[in-house]
């Protein structure tokens, strides 16, 4: 039976495992006290590992005969301490070419705390260099999927919630499982049907497995679901182990409800050029460039030159009180951002998590955050409630409002980012205006204003509101939204901000004697000139949250007149329903054609994957969230376009796809040719 797709369950903390310590043969070793039974073996985890998950799945010969350009994808049930995870990746490197890359996937539904697998990983010391980047960039007990950067080869995308759940949203292919978890007497919640179903619809044909177990209940599971299986010697004094294969895994019908989101056939790139290099399009181009795409980066002005070249941003989001996609997708972004951060610049040079108070100054926001807490039981560490004093604790000023506290959040210097990211390795950086884009043969050709032409296999368009003046993005539902920031010089000894506020607008803590302060929204305005009324409008903002700290400021000697402020206006671009675009670009012509029949009667899906241009790419709409959402959504582009798993379940990739108002309008029966 194929697997099937349900709801979302809902977002949440996972509650952590309940763990005794062993002194154990090889030391100080985790137990789990419900489960009754150990992570890895008492005499030699290492060793069994080696024998039954690299072994059991001819790894080191694999590894070593390894050439082609996407990444080895293993996945795995149960990521418990990591350590195999950890011995793939050693085996990796050992056996590997050196352009090799690897993808691990691994699922837990019990996270252990930070400093518990810090403890359990101890045993081994020659594997500190390798347990350092696990342990820094470790998330907190969120379901969903976590991307971390093991190295600049190996991704770990660690999904956090039941096995079999989170393989039925599984973006992405699998080369081999490792099917470890608890065993399945102590453990048979999680050695059902629906997971062997799951693993096969997610297996690339030929993929293999291998499991310390030989139960009936699995053998029959996993050939039910397609794989075949042998016993083979199990290690130390288990007699006997599993492993095998599946030929040809089952059909994925998971899209039969929307076809038109079946994303395009992979295919090679070997040059990609990206148009605009504000966060967007400079967080894309790195995600290619590190997977060893080259990558021309074209801009007509300098990077960072739009929305994304303010000194000083928040990193911060406005979930809804009743989880949606677009608040799972913003929550998820936010922590992306801050682990690519964290792997990007450990020192902090280009950014800051101090931490983001999200005030409720009127009874009508307070009733919203209520309502918002009492739907998501959320990581205290992702976000929690604050009393009015508590957010003064932490802001460092008085406030009289409570809210939410984002401990993880912070701001961003984005003017910086943007220059470090288009100066990465990898990326040629080429000034210059894109008129047209026009596909010929089997290339793009990107005719720029002064008369050079560009050619490519793969284009990124991430040029905001600009981004439809493209032929193949003509219908693209995009509007400029105009921003202005105020700049107040603020002397060394002035009270200082300890977090980012926010309730309108925005108060960063002071950068290099300039407090940042903002910005105005004005939909469909384009005028990018800075007005001393809009000044005044963020300062009237600012002194109504925080009149303490405003008053403070007075004290000591800083002017809050709008005629001695300056400041930065550009323009953001948001789509109608303000989630971001990231994905390929639907030919519209094809889907009027393809679809028309849901605009008569939508439950008659025609069987037609969504055509698309092929090698076309759009990341755009990040309205003023971009921090949150630009990086989460270039690691998109960049996973599908180069054939690997996706960072976010399917059903959120499919929430920014660029094709989703399009089908929404063919469905309503409002779409036409022109948009
Ligand atoms: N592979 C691990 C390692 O290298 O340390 C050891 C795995 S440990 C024996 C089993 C793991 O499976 C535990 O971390 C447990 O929390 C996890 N687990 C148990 N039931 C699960 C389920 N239904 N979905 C996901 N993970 C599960």
């Amino acid at each position: 039976m194929p697997a099937v797709s349900r709801p979302l369950p809902p977002l949440t903390a996972l509650a952590p495992p309940e763990l005794e310590w062993r002194a154990d043969d090889i030391g100080d070793a985790p137990y789990s006290s419900v489960h009754e039974d150990v992570y890895f073996s008492r005499h030699d985890g290492r060793a069994e590992t080696m024998h039954v998950f690299l072994e059991g799945n001819r790894l080191p010969e694999r590894f070593a005969a390894w050439q082609k350009a996407r990444p080895f994808v293993i996945g795995e049930t149960g990521f418990g301490t990591g350590l195999n995870m950890l011995c793939a990746w050693t085996c990796f490197e050992r056996h590997a070419p050196a352009q090799a890359r690897l993808h691990l996937v691994s699922t837990e539904k019990y996270p252990l705390p930070r400093d518990a697998l810090a403890r359990a990983l101890a045993i081994w010391p020659d594997l500190a260099a390798h347990v350092r980047p696990l342990i820094d960039q470790w998330p907190e007990p969120l379901s969903g999927v976590h991307r971390l950067w093991l190295s600049e080869r190996v991704t770990l995308d660690l999904h956090f919630g039941d096995a079999a759940e989170r393989l039925t949203r599984l973006d992405g292919r699998v080369d081999a499982w490792f099917l470890d978890g608890f065993s399945p007497a102590k453990n048979p919640d999680m050695w059902q049907p629906a997971l062997y179903e799951a693993m096969a619809t997610v297996s690339r044909p030929g993929a293999t497995f291998a499991t310390f177990t030989c139960a009936g209940v699995v053998k029959r599971g996993l050939r039910d679901a397609g794989f075949t299986w042998r016993k083979t010697p199990g290690f130390g004094r288990k007699r006997e182990m599993l492993c095998g294969e599946i030929a040809e895994p089952p059909h994925d019908t998971r899209r039969a409800a929307t076809p038109w989101f079946t994303p395009p056939e992979a295919s090679t790139a070997r040059h990609v050029v990206v148009i605009g290099a504000g966060l967007a399009g400079t967080s894309v181009a790195d995600a290619l460039a590190r997977r060893g795409v080259a990558v021309t980066l074209l801009e007509r002005d300098a990077p960072g030159a739009g929305a994304s070249g303010n000194r000083q941003g928040a990193l911060y989001v406005k979930l809804a009180a009743e989880t949606n996609p677009q608040s799972r997708v913003y929550l998820a972004g936010l922590l992306h951002t801050r682990r690519w951060l964290t792997a990007l610049d450990p020192e902090q040079r280009l950014w800051q998590d101090s931490g983001v108070l999200q005030l409720a100054p009127g009874t009508k926001e307070a009733a919203r955050q209520q309502r918002f807490l009492a739907h998501h039981a959320l990581p205290e560490r992702v976000v929690h409630g604050v009393d009015a004093a508590t957010a003064s604790q932490a802001a460092g000023t008085p406030l009289d409002a409570s809210g939410l506290d984002y401990p993880q959040a912070g701001w961003v210097r984005p003017d910086r980012l943007c220059r470090q990211l288009a100066a990465s390795p990898g990326i040629t950086q080429r000034r210059g205006e894109a008129r047209d884009l026009d596909f010929d043969a089997d290339a793009w050709r990107i005719a720029l204003t002064d008369g050079a032409t560009l050619t490519a296999d793969h284009v990124v368009v991430a040029t905001a509101h600009e981004t439809p003046r493209f032929a193949p993005l003509a219908g693209l539902p995009l509007k400029p939204i105009r921003g202005q920031l105020t700049h107040v010089p603020v002397p060394a000894d002035a009270p200082s901000l300890a977090r980012v506020v926010c309730a309108g607008g925005y108060v960063a803590p002071a950068m290099e004697g300039v407090l940042s302060l903002g910005a105005t929204f004005a939909p469909g305005d384009t005028d990018t000139a800075v007005h001393t009324t809009d000044h005044a409008r963020n300062l009237d903002e600012f002194t109504a949250t925080l009149p303490a700290f405003a008053e403070a400021l007075r004290a000591a000697g800083v002017t809050l007149d709008p005629a001695a402020c300056e400041g930065r206006a550009s323009l953001r671009a948001a789509s109608p329903d303000k989630s971001p675009y990231a994905g390929p670009v639907p030919v519209r012509e094809a889907w009027l054609d393809d679809y028309a029949v849901l605009g008569s009667d939508a439950r008659r899906i025609p069987n037609t994957p969504g055509r698309h241009h092929p090698g076309l790419w759009v990341s755009a709409a990040h309205g003023s969230r971009g921090l949150a959402s630009a990086p989460l959504c270039a690691e998109v582009i960049a996973s599908r376009l180069c054939d690997e798993p996706l960072p976010l379940e399917r059903e959120l990739v499919d929430h920014l796809h660029p094709g989703r108002r399009l089908i929404a309008d063919i469905i309503r029966g409002n779409a036409t040719l022109s948009a």
